[in-house]
């Protein structure tokens, strides 16, 4: 069996694969153009690595495979607000272009796009208080990292309809873990308070996140990705864990036991007040299918294990 990973060099693409051949016998192309965010060493196993723009593969690049599932992306709002262009290119362009080359390929069982929560907009916006995004909600995305984001997933959907290309779509909500790039929230913060630096924060500091552990996140898709039922759908994937972005300063600082310095500055622009997913779905394909729903890792017990050690706390 053959699975291609696109942006597998990056935070999330990197524990899928490591996740995937810790557990599986199968041959992995890793397809990466390795950006500032990508990185080899994140890999663990030896995969076959091709080092390429999306938008610039091309069949004979892949050959035959069994499935493509497909992390590459630029990624970072912040870095859509200065120059979207990228984001257009890669999200949009490079999405087109795997998904022409994959409706060819008479192997193929399944193109898994990895979305995120991001393409469903500010929750904040609705007006039933407290209203999580379940998978058929309107997309309503507020940056052009989402809006690239969902305008993939509807080529994908798209594709799908015209030519029968089977397909998975995960929507996921914020990940932490191991080889986060370091312009991220979590890597930022904790670099920060260490130095005993001012932590910048946009606005008022109160935006809700929904946080999952990255190899959780893996380990969902790796399940819905190898199940032949699970076809043609979106799944939302997420843990209900929702804090914002000030109960994590405050409670990294705790963890480390050092006074934290915050420093309010002007709000990102268009910034979205609040993620929330409705991963009942998901939650109820594991109870049908596994008997139980999985055991997910909470943001502070993992922040505690991995900064409380290193302060003897532990
Ligand atoms: P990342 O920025 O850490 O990694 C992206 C990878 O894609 C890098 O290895 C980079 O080199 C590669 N890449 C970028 N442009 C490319 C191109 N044109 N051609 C080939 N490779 C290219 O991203 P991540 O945080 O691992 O996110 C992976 C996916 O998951 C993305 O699609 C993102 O939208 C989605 N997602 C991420 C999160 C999160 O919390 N990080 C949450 C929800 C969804």
């Amino acid at each position: 069996m053959k699975i291609v990973v696109t942006g597998g060099a990056g935070f999330i693409g990197s524990a899928f694969i490591n996740h995937l051949l810790d557990n599986f016998d199968c041959d992995v192309l890793c397809v990466d153009k390795l950006t500032y965010a990508g990185k080899k060493e994140n890999i663990k196993h030896n995969v076959s690595f091709l080092q390429k723009d999306i938008c610039d593969v091309t069949d004979n690049d892949l050959g035959d495979f069994d499935y493509i599932v497909h992390f590459a992306a630029e990624s970072h709002v912040d870095n859509s607000i200065k120059n979207g262009l990228p984001f257009v290119r890669t999200n949009v362009e490079g999405t087109f272009n795997l998904l022409e080359i994959s409706r060819k390929n008479k192997n193929l069982k399944k193109f898994i796009h990895i979305s995120t929560d991001e393409v469903y907009g500010d929750m904040d916006d609705h007006f039933a208080i407290n209203h999580t995004a379940t998978e058929d909600d309107n997309i309503k995305p507020s940056s052009y990292y989402s809006s690239t984001k969902a305008a993939s997933d509807m080529l994908v959907f798209s594709a799908n309809r015209t030519y029968g290309l089977p397909y998975l779509i995960t929507r996921t909500c914020n990940n932490f873990g191991e080889h986060q790039f370091e312009e991220k929230f979590l890597p930022t913060i904790t670099r920060s308070i260490n130095k005993g630096k001012s932590i910048p924060v946009y606005g008022d500091g109160k935006q809700i996140r929904e946080w999952m552990y990255v190899y959780d996140n893996v380990k969902v898709i790796c399940d819905l990705m190898f199940d032949d039922e699970v076809i043609n759908q979106v799944f939302n994937i997420g843990t209900r864990f929702r804090v914002t972005n000030l109960d994590i300063i405050n409670q990294i600082g705790v963890i480390l036991n050092k006074k934290v310095k915050i420093k309010h500055v002007e709000d990102r622009l268009g910034h979205d007040k609040k993620y929330g997913l409705n991963s009942s779905k998901m939650e109820n394909y594991y109870r049908q299918k596994h008997g139980q729903f999985p055991n997910f890792l909470n943001l502070f017990d993992y922040l505690k294990k991995m900064y409380g050690y290193e302060m003897g706390q532990k």
